[in-house]
């Protein structure tokens, strides 16, 4: 089985550098059986949010997998329906209700739209009473991040962005290395965008190690330092997603991914309008 490396939070909370994603698969039994599926392959984290609808079936698949809950690394997030203090406690405890689970690994701001402040307060309380082992954000930009995380008590441990050979965010990275914040890639894949996945540049280097493209693009984040969960719901896929740990990109073919970075991804959280389309979300309906 392959060994997947694990890498250690600012705050001292070790977590795969590998894991599933599960955005977009419904809850028609689809999660359950690719988390299952994930987890009988050897991935050990899996990341879900409040806002994809399957948190019930993330956790019915690693309570029913026979892995002791302490091998496994599980993330999810609070939805900005569920901002501010009082909320976003409830929206904690409503996660872990669909769970069925003690405990989260790590539980994210999913936007960083309205009362932040509030909401990571309630993410520390909720750390203290042990509901939680890391809190962090998602979806900050530099600018958004400057806005915020000076206001908080202490620092989020990861801050989940889109990231791909094609979005690197650099200006990002280097500002959140200085507080050895970890960056986690959504979309490490591109969302199967076919400019990335069908780049000349990966193709050649694919071929020159007998990888897949998918692989090169997964291992050249790993090699950044960058945790990433590709998702696939067809098994062949998840192995191979998982199957990179047995080849390295040399210097110059990480140089030459490196300048694939166009400085844009498809989101952008700055822009006006995100909030209230995201605001209008009713992450309740299946409660
Ligand atoms: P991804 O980059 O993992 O791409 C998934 C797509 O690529 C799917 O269509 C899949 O069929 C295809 N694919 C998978 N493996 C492939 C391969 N080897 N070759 C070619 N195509 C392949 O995109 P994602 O699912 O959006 O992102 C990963 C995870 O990040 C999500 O599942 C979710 O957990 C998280 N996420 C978080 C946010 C956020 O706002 N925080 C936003 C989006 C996603």
């Amino acid at each position: 089985m392959t060994n997947i490396p694990s890498i250690t939070l600012n705050d001292n909370v070790s977590i795969p550098i590998l894991g599933f994603g599960v955005y977009l698969i419904p809850s028609d039994g689809s999660t359950y059986k690719a988390v299952r599926e994930a987890l009988d392959l050897g991935i050990r984290h899996i990341d879900t949010a409040a806002a994809y609808f399957n948190e019930r079936e993330v956790g019915k698949a690693i309570r029913e997998s026979g892995i002791p809950r302490e091998e496994i690394f599980l993330t999810s997030k609070l939805w900005v329906q569920d901002f501010g203090f009082d909320l976003a406690l409830k929206g904690v405890d409503a996660s872990l209700k669909k769970l069925g689970l003690d405990y989260m690994d790590l539980y994210l701001l999913h936007h960083p739209y309205g009362d932040v402040p509030g909401a990571w307060k309630a993410l520390e309380a909720a750390k203290a009473a042990g509901k939680i082992r890391s809190i962090g954000v998602s979806n900050m930009t530099p600018k958004i991040w400057n806005e915020f995380v000076p206001q908080f008590d202490s620092l989020p441990s990861v801050n989940q962005v889109e990231y791909n050979p094609l979005y690197q965010q650099k200006p990002l990275r280097e500002l959140l290395a200085k507080s050895s914040v970890a960056l986690e890639s959504w979309g490490p894949l591109g969302q199967g965008n076919p400019e990335l996945l069908s780049s000349p540049v990966i193709a050649d280097i694919a071929s020159a190690h007998g990888k897949q493209p998918g692989q090169v693009i997964l291992r050249f984040e790993v090699q950044e330092n960058v945790i990433v969960f590709p998702k696939s719901t067809k098994p062949e896929r998840i192995k191979s997603n998982m199957d990179i740990f047995d080849f390295s990109l040399t210097d110059e073919e990480m140089n030459r991914i490196r300048a694939l970075d166009t400085g844009k991804g498809r989101w952008n959280p700055e822009d006006p309008g995100v909030a209230d389309i995201l605001r209008n979300y009713d992450v309740h309906a299946d409660d």
